[in-house]
This record gives C-alpha cells, sequence and structure tokens, in this order.
C-alpha cells in the first residue's frame, strides 16, 4: 500500500474511541509524536500544555528518563509470564505488597488487570462470588450514583450515571440502580442547608435499599470525587453518612479511586481525603502515571476470608486476565510510586493545585457565561452558565464548552469538555510548574473570551 501522511491513515483506518465518525473524517485527527513534562508536540511540531495529563492519569509527566530505563530493564529480563494457577513474578509480588501497606483500612489482597473499565467488573463478580459463598444469590444488585463514571464494560458502562454511556447499547443491565449526586449546587433544595442535603441523600439511598428489598442490594460503587460526571466533590459529612446506611443494610462498599488514587487529591487516596472506607478499592490510571497500563482491585480482609473460603464450593475463583500481574505494568508502578513517594509529587500535587484553584477564581469567577469554579487537590473544574442541571437538560449539550477547549486547543492548551456537565476540567500532571499553570489558566480565559465574541454573548 502506498503510505499517506499518518492523519490520512488514521482518518481511513482507526476506530477511535469516544469519537464522531462523520466528524472525524471531516477534521482527522490530533496526533501527538512527543512528550516532555506537561508539554506534548504535535505532527507538525506544533506544542501544547497538558492540563489534563491525558486522560487525568499521565502523574509525574510525559518522557520520564527513569521509567524509560526500569522497564527497559524489565523488557529485557523478563518482559511476560502469566500469574494464572499459581505462577508469579518479582514485581508483583512487591507491588502486591506495597498496595496492601499504603491502602487505608484492612485491605488483604490484591487482583490485578489492566484497566479501570475491568476492574470495576471485577469488582462486581467478587461481590456476586462473596454473596454466593454466603448462599444468598439473590443478593446482587449494585447501586451506582448519576453522574459517575466507572468505564465501559458491559458492567462498568451499565455503572456508569452518565445517560450517554447507555444509549445504543441496551445498558444499563438490569440489576444496577442509581442513588442521587452529593452535589449541593446541583441538587441542593431551595433553603436546604448542606448538612440537611446530606441527611437527605442518606434517607433517599436508605429507602431505595429498603424499597428494592437490603436481601438484593450486594454493593455500592462510588468515586470519591466524581471526576468525568463534573469534578464533583462531596461535602464532608457525605460519605459517614452514606457509610452508616450502608453497613446498617449489610451492602459492601466499592470506592472508585481510578482517578484519585496516588495523590491527585492532595493525599494518597481520594477515600482518605473524603472519609471513605472501603470494603474494595479499585486504582488504575495513576498507579503507573499510564506508562503502562494497569489496573487492581483491593479486597479488604473481611471480603477476602469469605472470597478464600469459596473455593471449598467452586474450587476457583475461575477469573482472570492474560495480562493479570504483567510484570512490565508492575515494574511501571513501582518505578511510578517510587518517583512521587521520594520527589515528593504528591505534596507538590496539592500544592500546584492550590496554584491552580486561586489562578482559576481570580481569572473566571464572576464572568457572567461562568457558573461555578471548583476543586480540591490537583483537579479542578469551570462549570459554564450554559446550562443549571446538564444532567437533565441535554440541548444543546456542551456547545459553548465545546466551542471553548477547541479554541484552547489552538492556542496551546489542552483542557478537556466533560460530557453532560458543561465543564471544563483541569487535572495536570503532579510535575506541572506554576508558570504552566498560569499559562494554561491565560489561555483558557483567553478562549472563552473568544468564543463568547463568536456567539455573540
Ligand atoms: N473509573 C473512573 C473513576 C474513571 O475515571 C475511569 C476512566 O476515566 C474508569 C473507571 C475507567 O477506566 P479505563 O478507561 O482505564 O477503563
Amino acid at each position: 500500500t502506498s503510505a499517506g501522511s499518518v492523519e490520512d491513515l488514521d482518518r481511513q483506518y482507526f476506530f477511535h474511541p469516544f469519537t464522531n465518525a462523520k466528524d472525524h473524517e471531516k477534521t482527522g485527527p490530533l496526533t501527538m509524536v512527543s512528550g516532555r513534562g506537561s508539554t506534548l508536540t504535535d505532527t507538525h511540531g506544533r506544542e501544547y500544555l497538558d492540563a489534563m495529563a491525558g486522560l487525568w492519569c499521565v502523574n509525574i509527566g510525559y518522557g520520564n528518563e527513569e521509567m524509560a530505563d526500569a522497564l527497559a530493564e524489565q523488557t529485557r529480563k523478563l518482559a511476560y509470564y502469566h500469574t494464572f494457577a499459581g505462577m508469579g513474578n518479582e514485581p508483583v509480588a512487591r507491588l502486591a505488597h506495597r498496595l496492601i501497606t499504603d491502602a487505608p483500612g484492612s485491605m488483604a489482597k490484591v487482583f490485578f488487570g489492566n484497566s479501570g473499565s475491568d476492574a470495576n467488573d471485577t469488582q462486581v463478580k467478587l461481590v456476586w462470588y462473596y454473596n454466593n459463598v454466603l448462599g444468598r444469590p439473590e443478593k446482587k444488585k449494585i447501586i451506582s450514583r448519576e453522574r459517575g463514571y466507572h468505564g465501559v464494560t458491559v458492567m462498568s458502562g451499565s455503572l456508569c450515571g452518565l445517560p450517554g454511556m447507555h444509549t445504543g447499547f441496551d445498558l444499563p443491565l438490569p440489576m444496577v440502580r442509581f442513588a442521587r449526586a452529593p452535589h449541593f449546587r446541583f441538587e441542593g433544595e431551595d433553603g436546604e442547608t448542606e448538612e440537611q442535603f446530606v441527611a437527605r441523600l442518606a434517607r433517599e439511598l436508605d429507602e431505595l435499599i429498603v424499597a428494592e428489598g437490603p436481601e438484593t442490594v450486594a454493593a455500592f460503587i462510588a468515586e470519591p470525587l466524581q471526576a468525568a460526571g463534573g469534578v464533583i466533590v462531596p461535602p464532608a459529612t457525605y460519605f459517614p453518612a452514606i457509610q452508616e446506611v450502608l453497613r446498617r443494610h449489610d451492602v459492601l462498599l466499592i470506592a472508585d479511586e481510578v482517578v484519585c488514587g496516588f495523590g491527585r487529591t492532595g493525599e494518597w487516596f481520594g477515600s482518605t481525603t473524603f472519609g471513605v472506607e472501603p470494603d474494595l478499592m479499585t486504582v488504575a490510571k495513576g498507579i503507573t502515571s499510564a506508562y503502562v497500563p494497569l489496573s487492581a482491585c483491593l479486597v479488604s480482609e473481611a471480603v477476602w476470608d469469605v472470597i478464600a473460603s469459596g473455593s471449598e464450593k467452586y474450587g476457583l475463583f475461575s477469573h482472570g486476565y492474560t495480562y493479570s500481574a504483567h510484570p512490565l505494568a508492575a515494574t511501571a508502578a513501582m518505578t511510578n510510586l517510587d518517583i512521587i513517594e521520594r520527589d515528593g509529587l504528591m505534596g507538590q500535587a496539592k500544592a500546584r493545585g492550590d496554584h491552580l484553584i486561586t489562578r482559576l477564581r481570580s481569572a473566571f469567577e464572576g464572568h457572567p457565561l461562568v457558573a461555578e469554579v471548583r476543586g480540591h487537590g490537583l483537579v479542578a473544574a469551570v462549570e459554564l452558565a450554559e446550562s443549571l442541571d446538564p444532567l437533565r437538560r441535554f440541548e444543546p449539550r456542551g456547545k459553548l464548552s465545546g466551542a471553548l477547549v477547541a479554541r484552547a486547543r489552538e492556542l496551546g492548551v489542552i483542557t478537556r469538555a466533560l460530557p453532560n456537565a458543561d465543564t471544563i476540567s483541569f487535572s495536570p500532571p503532579f510535575v506541572v510548574t506554576e508558570d504552566e499553570l498560569d499559562q494554561m489558566v491565560a489561555g483558557t480565559r483567553q478562549a472563552l473570551d473568544d468564543v463568547s465574541r463568536e456567539f455573540g454573548l
């Protein structure tokens, strides 16, 4: 075949995720070829500041030499061997120990996968298996939350509380239910205090579980901070109140730490930041800073004891991937965690997050097109005044936020328009400098001025 440009080949053959096929035929891809720190370079040599660390994940920044060396060394030593039927490898045993040591609560075991989506699927299988071992096969429903994002596999996609994730796919699966998101400004009622709001959410959850029958509800899944659903920071009292309800009905809590985990909130886990005490914990993204795909399900002692006893009934926990506990992924995770700890990047994330939110507030608050600036740690958002309840008002969906992000990209700043939320998100690498943050904020503000002029707003 005669080779066209990379862009031509892409347009013709590459089926992109989350991409409108018709638009893509016209505009084609933006193809990145290299990265350093927070800066990406495309095929035309243009540079961009990446205010999203890829998809909330390249926490140590692009082009890390120490990581490249560690991966090269492990590739030469042992790039792959499987872990079925009791086989192991060195990096993953060390990583499992480290994750359990660092995790909140009394976590006992780690199961490895390749993505946040497959890990949340595994969590559901773990929960179902757990209840089967306990002889209560009817206890299978999973409660998720509106605006939650948990991935795209058949089950994880079902757990997403963003309706767009279900359309065209006959989802959600019938055993999934949804609770309200803990966003006071979206969901609070007139005259309600934040305290009353939290009490209402706990009461609603209780009513939902009672209506379904507690003997049918297995688990509740939640991101400590809802990321893709709009960077929704929960009230401090929310998780303790919710947990009390879950414990009363013997419902397990799965914390989806895929975005929060390993420093994004300024602490090692979002669960610690927001008072979550998980029975099961999902991590991915930041565990390797996305240098190699890896996810993990952390299982508490109490849950593990039941699962381990399942071998009497079922022989095996018949689940696992060819690439479960891949040695290169485990090496990437160990190296990534070493770098974050040694270089104090978690503390740096917190300090840079403070700088970012201060700058975002002074650039955007009070602007007639801005509804709210919010964030926690090194994750932040500017919500546009385009909608007050985005989940219930779809059309026109994200027109302004989409245009803003496109314009910012022309100006060399990559942010993200969150689906359904009319919100621009920021989640830069932990190594971002204050000067780079200032440029990200200035570029985004310039973009808002440009598009509001263009739309005659
Ligand atoms: N859970 C959360 C909270 C996420 O933000 C994501 C991805 O953005 C996922 C799960 C799915 O992870 P993956 O895309 O690796 O399957």
